[in-house]
Parts: structure tokens; C-alpha cells; sequence
């Protein structure tokens, strides 16, 4: 090992010294010695991982900080953010507007308040007001489901993985379903839809290549045992070049003629077409139910802006069947999420508005002017407080859409990008997570990415905050 490296580490300080400290005693009395000796352990652990790692240039800009009130400092921030509520409010600087990590949408005020009304209240969830008897809670979004989608029946559940399930488990089961090899994907957290749809004890039969599938593919393998043809968007990803897919409309044709349901996982589902926005084209729910798809089932949380849900909607034979089902008592949805829902979809009522009331909908489409000179004041702002040890800027860059939705589009944003020749900017990065609120950011090339996109205005002085407080720690 060089001899930089090894006297670094020599430089690491012991857990007694640091306890000595008057601030270790300090924290002592406040989170007990065990809880401290376990943090101090873990950080004095990174740190030596961190010098391992570092390269010899890195070493010789002694970026690597071991002084005692420092580490000290770090295990207080650590306590205090272990010690704070688990589900935090973060900003979320990335640019992601469905970001799933960091809780996907955010909801209309209209939403807001229909969560608080049924928190603070009994309802009618379950209850017929004309004849007091009891009700179904799926009544309560049903009909507004129907009418923005044309669909004849509708049911809700707790996510879009949900509803698969029960929609193979329904119609499927101990059954082939026909499904495209391009089409089985894997949706994060290493879920597979694949595995999902196992589940429900129906049997995947894969037709075509990856890249194509043809008409003939399906009706190849068509057979007795089929009970359903299944078509997934493939929203988290795109097959480009020689590729072919049979339509959905074609697919439509092909099952009915059999007598057999096409059923389609939109995965994000939108109500409305973005590309007046700007957007390319992605299908809308409207349309695969023109298509005459039976059953059709999205995301509550993705690009419809609501609460987390999986919404089937489709032809009512095959949803009252559903309803019936065991398994749904199981995947049932609680008042909030009705709650929420019923007033995301209202929303949707008035077309020229919805886009934005809809948190989701309105980072999705606001102009590149008004990303512009959100930046600008966000960059007065830093620069107003920042030292000359950062370096701050203003240029273009991209955002995602996220929650698998639009895979290759790049959204064109403007970013603050912001480097220092004194401080890491790992650990910045990690200081602004660390801070009360947490603000998450991207790293890109060596500099910190704030997109505006998905930044709200009145968190810019939270920023700012934020970086006082890591420079004052320092
Ligand atoms: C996101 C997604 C799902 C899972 O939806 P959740 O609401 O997260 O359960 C299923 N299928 C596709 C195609 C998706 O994009």
C-alpha cells in the first residue's frame, strides 16, 4: 500500500477518543452509549472504506475530512436523521417527475382535501344512503371511471401488480395465456410481471421474438387450453430498429374470432394524449377500449397523477367476475386511496384545466421558458449565498419522465450545475440527503444537478438553508 494511503488511515481516530469528546459525551446523554458506539462504528468504517477506495490524487487534495468534530458532527447528523420520522417529505431535485423511490405523484390540491375529509370523518364507503343497507366501496369510483374511459365496468385494487393478478387469477387460471417474448419485463425492485402473472397459477405461453411478432404468431398457439390473449405496454423500455408488433386492434380481431378476452397492462395508463406537450405518442386508456380491448388495467400513481392504485377497467361479464373473486377481499383498496382517486379522476372532467391541477401532469408539460427562468432565480439565489468555493451555472439538460413511463424521451429542462474545487461533491450530495428536508440531486461529470423541473418554488430556500448548514457544520 503507498505510504500516503497507509497514513491516512493511521489518521482515522479511535471510538474512545472520539467518546472523550465533549460533543461525544453529548451525545451520549442524548441517544445512549450503545446507539453511539454503533454509529461512530459504522461511519469510522466508510471512512476507511472511502480512503481504500480514494484515488492518490483525491488523497493529496486531503478531500477526506478525519478530524474528530467532524466525524463527531457526521454521527450527530446521522442520529438526528435515524431519530426523525422514516417517511420524510424530501425535495426532490432529480428532474424525475414519477420517481417510485421517492413516492411517485404528488396530488391535486382537490385530492389533498378529499384525503383529509375521509381522515377526519366517517364516510359512505360502504354504505347505500337510499336504503342504509350495506354498499360496495367500489361504487364510489366505478361510474366516474366508466365515463372518462368508456369502459363498461370498472374495479379498483391496490396497485397495477394487483390487478394482473387478479386478472389472470380470475380468467387464467390453470390456463395458457399468449403473450409476446417482447413483452415480459421486469418492472424494478426486480419484480418481473412474468413471476406475477405465475402467481395466479395461469401458464405464459411466449409467441415471436423479441424484436418481432407477428399475427400468425398468436394464432399458432392458440389452442384449447388458451384462456386469454395478453398484451403488456412495454413502458420501461423500447424495442428499436427491425421490430414488429401486432396491433391491438388486430389482436382484438384475432381473440374475438376464437372467443377468447384480450386483456392489456398499460403499465402507466394515461387518461390524456401529451403530445400537444410535446410528448410523443403513448396510448391512452380511451383508445384501447375503442380498440375493443375486455380488460385493461394501469397505474393509479404513474402518469394519471393520483394515489397508488391499480385500476382494471373493461367489459362487465369479466369484471363482476373479478369482484367475486377471493383473492380480491385481499388486494381491496382503503378509503384514503378511494378518496383520493375519486377527486384525481374528477379532475378529469375539465379537460382544460386538468393539466394543471395535476402535479404530475403540470411538471410533464411546463414550457422551457418557465423552466428557464425558474433556474434563473434559483441561481440568483446560490449565488447570492454561495461562496467562491462553488462554482455555479446555469445551462440545458433532460429530465425523465419515470415510473417506467416514455423510456427514451428526454425531457429538455434547464439545470443549476454546481462544482467546488474544495469540497466532494459525493459528500455534498450526501449532507443535502442527511439535511431536514432531505434534497436529493443527480451527479453528473463531477458537479451536483439541481433540475427545476420537479423542484417546487418554495423550496429554494430550503436549498440555500441547506448549504448554510453543511458549511457551518464544516
Ligand atoms: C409499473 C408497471 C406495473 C406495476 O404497476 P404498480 O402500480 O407499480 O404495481 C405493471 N406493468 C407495467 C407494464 C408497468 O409499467
Amino acid at each position: 500500500m503507498e505510504d500516503k494511503r497507509r497514513s491516512y488511515l493511521r489518521k482515522i481516530p479511535a471510538v474512545n477518543d472520539l467518546l472523550a469528546e465533549e460533543l461525544g459525551q453529548e451525545l451520549i446523554a442524548e441517544y445512549g452509549h450503545q446507539l453511539l458506539l454503533e454509529e461512530i462504528r459504522s461511519l469510522l468504517d466508510r471512512l476507511r472504506k472511502k480512503i481504500l477506495d480514494a484515488s492518490l490524487a483525491e488523497l493529496e487534495a486531503k478531500l477526506i475530512d478525519l478530524r474528530k468534530i467532524k466525524i463527531l458532527k457526521d454521527v450527530r447528523e446521522e442520529l438526528r436523521v435515524k431519530k426523525s420520522s422514516k417517511l420524510m417529505p424530501v425535495i426532490n431535485a432529480t428532474g424525475v417527475v414519477i420517481h417510485t423511490n421517492l413516492g411517485r405523484s404528488l396530488l391535486s390540491q382537490s385530492a389533498q382535501e378529499a384525503l383529509e375529509r375521509v381522515s377526519k370523518n366517517y364516510s359512505t364507503l360502504e354504505v347505500d344512503r337510499v336504503s342504509g343497507e350495506r354498499g360496495s366501496r367500489y361504487e364510489v369510483v366505478e361510474e366516474i371511471l366508466k365515463e372518462l374511459t368508456g369502459a363498461e365496468a370498472a374495479l379498483v385494487v391496490n396497485n397495477n401488480a394487483a390487478a394482473v393478478l387478479l386478472i389472470l387469477s380470475t380468467l387464467a387460471k390453470d390456463k395458457e395465456v399468449i403473450i409476446s417474448r417482447g413483452q415480459l419485463v421486469e418492472i424494478g425492485g426486480s419484480f418481473r410481471i412474468p413471476a406475477v402473472m405465475e402467481q395466479s397459477g395461469a401458464k405464459l405461453k411466449e409467441v415471436g421474438c423479441t424484436n418481432k411478432v407477428h399475427l400468425a404468431d398468436y394464432q399458432e398457439a392458440i389452442r384449447e387450453e388458451t384462456a386469454l390473449i395478453l398484451k403488456v405496454h412495454t413502458s420501461n423500455y423500447k424495442v428499436v430498429g427491425f421490430t414488429k408488433e401486432a396491433s391491438l386492434k388486430e389482436l382484438v380481431n384475432l381473440a374475438h374470432h376464437y372467443d377468447l378476452p384480450v386483456i392489456e397492462d398499460l403499465g402507466s395508463g394515461s387518461l390524456v394524449d401529451l403530445r400537444p406537450w410535446g410528448l410523443s405518442y403513448e396510448p391512452t386508456v380511451q383508445e384501447s377500449i375503442a380498440a375493443g380491448v375486455d380488460i385493461l388495467s394501469f397505474s393509479g400513481d404513474k402518469l394519471l397523477g393520483g394515489p397508488q392504485a391499480g385500476i382494471i377497467v373493461g367489459k362487465k361479464k369479466y369484471i363482476d367476475q373479478m369482484k367475486e373473486h377471493q383473492l380480491n377481499r385481499a388486494l381491496r383498496v382503503d378509503k384514503f386511496t378511494l378518496a383520493a382517486l375519486e377527486a384525481t379522476l374528477a379532475e378529469y372532467r375539465n379537460l382544460a384545466e386538468v393539466q394543471q391541477r395535476i402535479p404530475t401532469l403540470k411538471m410533464l408539460t411546463i414550457s422551457l421558458e418557465e423552466l428557464k427562468a425558474k433556474a434563473e432565480d434559483l441561481l440568483t439565489l446560490l449565488r447570492k449565498h454561495l461562496s467562491s468555493d462553488f462554482k455555479v451555472g446555469l445551462r440545458r439538460g433532460n429530465s425523465q419522465v419515470g415510473g417506467g413511463a416514455y423510456p427514451t424521451e428526454r425531457l429538455e429542462t434547464y439545470v443549476i450545475d454546481l462544482s467546488s474545487e474544495k469540497y466532494s461533491i459525493q459528500d455534498l450530495a450526501q449532507s443535502l440527503r442527511l439535511n431536514n428536508p432531505p434534497i436529493f440531486t443527480r451527479i453528473y461529470q463531477d458537479a451536483l444537478i439541481f433540475d427545476v423541473r420537479t423542484i417546487q418554488e418554495e423550496d429554494f430556500e430550503q436549498i440555500v438553508k441547506a448549504f448554510e448548514e453543511i458549511l457551518r457544520e464544516e
